[in-house]
């Protein structure tokens, strides 16, 4: 019975490992056919993830997050506004009875005083903005997962572990759907020893071409930059 559920066991953590490799592959694919780079070091990506959605490559995406950060008791996905909010609504249907609360960029009437806040300095709108959740939704009994679809300098990332911070939280991982090497965030992330894990990671060239490197090499390359 046991070499039964040890073959089993094995069986599952092979088939999730090549599952993970199936989601980071088709990552890959769409970033090569409707990824362009930007001036500024920017990837647009509005054909799958940042104006039109692929509703079934999220759902993938989600799972694969599920697969990554299972066993951890996560209760709260958090994420910021706006283009995080979509991802955050997926993913959190892989995580049993997990809600969203996603940080806001504006001090709107309805949010009221009774805040915690960070400042973010934005990368790709170049200014300073504070983000904010009410102290109703975030406290010390939650175990949260950040998540976001781009992961660059890491201040966004940053500003949403402060906030965990200020309640209390306890922040489970940062799972991001792709991470630009070659702008630090993972670096600064892994340093503080954040459980991060990227869908994708890219290296984009000065010519416009863009490669990928895969999770734990990148980890090493930037930690012994
Ligand atoms: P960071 O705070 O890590 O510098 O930047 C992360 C935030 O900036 C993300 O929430 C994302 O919305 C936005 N962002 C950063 N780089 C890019 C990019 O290359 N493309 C897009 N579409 N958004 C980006």
């Amino acid at each position: 019975m046991l070499q039964y559920e040890l073959n089993c066991a094995k069986i599952y953590k092979k088939t999730s490992v090549m599952l993970g490799g199936v989601i980071l592959k088709l990552l890959e694919e769409k970033i090569m056919k409707d990824g362009a780079v930007l001036p500024g070091g920017i990837l647009k990506v509005d054909g799958f993830l940042n104006h039109r959605i692929d509703v079934g490559f999220m759902n993938e995406a989600g799972r694969e997050f599920s697969r990554l950060f299972a066993g951890l008791g996560i209760n709260k996905i958090l994420t910021v506004e706006a283009s995080g909010i979509g991802i955050a609504c997926i993913v959190a249907q892989y995580f049993d009875g997990a809600d969203v609360l996603f940080a806001k960029k504006n001090q709107t009437k309805n949010l009221g005083e009774n805040t915690y806040s960070a400042t973010v300095s934005s990368f790709t709108h170049g200014r300073d903005y504070l983000i904010r959740v009410s102290k109703d939704y975030l406290n010390e009994n939650d175990r949260v997962l950040i998540v976001d679809d781009f992961l660059a300098v890491g201040h966004a990332a940053v500003g949403m572990i402060e906030l965990c911070k200020q309640a209390g939280a306890t922040v489970c991982g940062v799972g991001i759907c792709i991470e630009k090497a070659f702008q630090g965030g993972g670096k600064t992330l892994r340093e503080m020893g954040v459980n991060l894990h990227s869908l994708a990671i890219v290296q984009m060239g000065e010519d416009g071409s863009i490669s990928f490197i895969d999770d734990a090499d990148a980890a090493k390359v930037l930690l012994c930059k």
